[in-house]
Order: C-alpha cells, then sequence, then structure tokens
C-alpha cells in the first residue's frame, strides 16, 4: 500500500505513521527526519536545509524531489510506503505522482489528520524526541521516567523547530503551501479525513478500519 499522511504540524503524522509502519511492515518516510539526519550528520544538505527549517519555512522543492525520488528506488519501497510530511506543495505533489508514474506505482490513500492551530501549538509545545527516534508528549504521551526514553534510555531533547516563533510561523507555511493540497487530493478522489484532536489510539483505530477495508 502506497500512503501519505497529511497534516499540518503536531497533527500526529509522524505518532501515527510509526504504528502504521510496523502494522502493514511497509517503510516509514519522513522527509523531516531525511532533513534532520542530515543536520545532525552536518552534510552540505544538512546545512542548507538547516537555514529553511530554523525559520519555519520549506526546504525548497528541486531538493526535497532529489531526495525521495532516490528514497523510493530503494529496494524496501517495492512492497510500499508510508510519506510523512511529503508531499508539502502542489509542484511536489505534481512530481511526485510522475515520479510513481515512472515505477507503474500511484499513490492508494491520503490520510489527512486535522487539528486546529491553538492545539497543534499545544502539541508542539509539549513535543519531546529521542534519538532513537520515538516521540513523546509532556502531557498526553509521557515517558515512564521524566525526561528519558523508555525504549533506549537516552535522554530526551526539544526539536529546534518546535520553539514558540518557529511554530507559528510553520503553521503559516502551511496554510499557505501545504493546505491546497487537500483540494488537489480530493479531486483525485484519495483523500480520507481524520480527526486528529482524538487521542492517539482512538485516531490509530479509526485510520486501520478505513485501510484494513481497503487491503
Ligand atoms: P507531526 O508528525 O504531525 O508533526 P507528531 O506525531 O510528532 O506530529 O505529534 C506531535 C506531538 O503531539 C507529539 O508530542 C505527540 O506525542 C503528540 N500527539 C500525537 N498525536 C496525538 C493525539 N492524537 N493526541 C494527543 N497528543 C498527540
Ligand atoms: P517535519 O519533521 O515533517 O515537521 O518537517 C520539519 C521541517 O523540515 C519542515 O518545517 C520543513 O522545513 C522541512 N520539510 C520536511 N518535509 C518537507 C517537504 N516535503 N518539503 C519542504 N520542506 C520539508
Amino acid at each position: 500500500m502506497r500512503i501519505v499522511l497529511l497534516g499540518p504540524p503536531g497533527a500526529g503524522k509522524g505518532t501515527q505513521a510509526k504504528i502504521l509502519s510496523k502494522d502493514f511492515n511497509i517503510p516509514h518516510i519522513s522527509t523531516g527526519d531525511i532533513f534532520r539526519t542530515n543536520i545532525k550528520m552536518q552534510t552540505p544538505l544538512g546545512e542548507l536545509a538547516k537555514r529553511y527549517i530554523d525559520a519555519g519555512k520549506l526546504v525548497p522543492d528541486n531538493v526535497t524531489l532529489d531526495i525521495v525520488h532516490d528514497r523510493l528506488r530503494q529496494e524496501d519501497c517495492a512492497v510500499g510506503f508510508i510519506m510523512d510530511g511529503f508531499p508539502r506543495t502542489i509542484i511536489q505533489a505534481k512530481m511526485f505522482d510522475e515520479m510513481l508514474k515512472e515505477l507503474n506505482a500511484k499513490v492508494d490513500i491520503v490520510i489527512n489528520i486535522t487539528a486546529s492551530d491553538n492545539l497543534l501549538v499545544k502539541r508542539l509545545s509539549g513535543r519531546r524526541m529521542c534519538q532513537c527516534g520515538k516521540t513523546y508528549h509532556l502531557i498526553n504521551n509521557p515517558p515512564k521516567r521524566e525526561g528519558i526514553c523508555d525504549v533506549c534510555n537516552s535522554p530526551l531533547y526539544i526539536r529546534d523547530d518546535d520553539k514558540e516563533e518557529t511554530v507559528k510561523e510553520r503553521l503559516v507555511t502551511y496554510h499557505k503551501q501545504t493546505c491546497p493540497l487537500i483540494d488537489y487530493y480530493t479531486e483525485g478522489k484519495l483523500i480520507q479525513n481524520f480527526d486528529g484532536e482524538k487521542t492517539i489510539e482512538e485516531t490509530t483505530r479509526e485510520i486501520l478500519d478505513v485501510l484494513k477495508s481497503r487491503a
């Protein structure tokens, strides 16, 4: 199954993508994670991406598209994938369709997770990350021991772009550049909307019900 997860920052895309990736045994591809890994490794791509990410802006389409183009050609994507945070612009969506066409494939479903801006700000200010990829929330999804990852015992950290001023800018970017994708995928009859204000478990259940009815 080829799944796109759409939604504003903080809606719960990464949280749901990790669960679905395990459940369906298909890779979770997060362009944000790819950029953050490159920033950590201090690659030229990371250096470029950081300038945009820290400003709450999108990394240029050509850069993002090159990354996805290469990732899609890796063997594990043959069985499907969950795209988390890509596409984020109409150009990316159109080019993504072209890329998939070259591989004789297409997007099967777009899972659009929605939440109000007020809630998103609360979600992102309470988000805590671990280097192993696990994500927590101080109130909604806390680790068993404060500040420590349940899985690998590493100290949790706050994402640089989760500070309040950057979050506001990211929401503006989302409304301007990514929201139009809702119409794009509605026209293609691919979209399924989910209320991201429900609990993590409820949202997972609702998504799984839809996916399993189509599998
Ligand atoms: P996204 O990938 O869309 O930016 P995340 O999956 O990282 O969002 O979730 C943002 C924050 O909200 C995280 O701290 C996560 O633990 C928490 N979270 C995710 N989904 C829910 C939910 N349904 N209810 C409450 N908190 C949630
Ligand atoms: P995320 O981890 O999805 O919240 O993404 C973090 C940041 O990475 C975003 O605010 C963007 O700056 C950048 N980014 C991630 N995915 C994309 C994309 N598809 N297009 C452009 N920029 C992206």
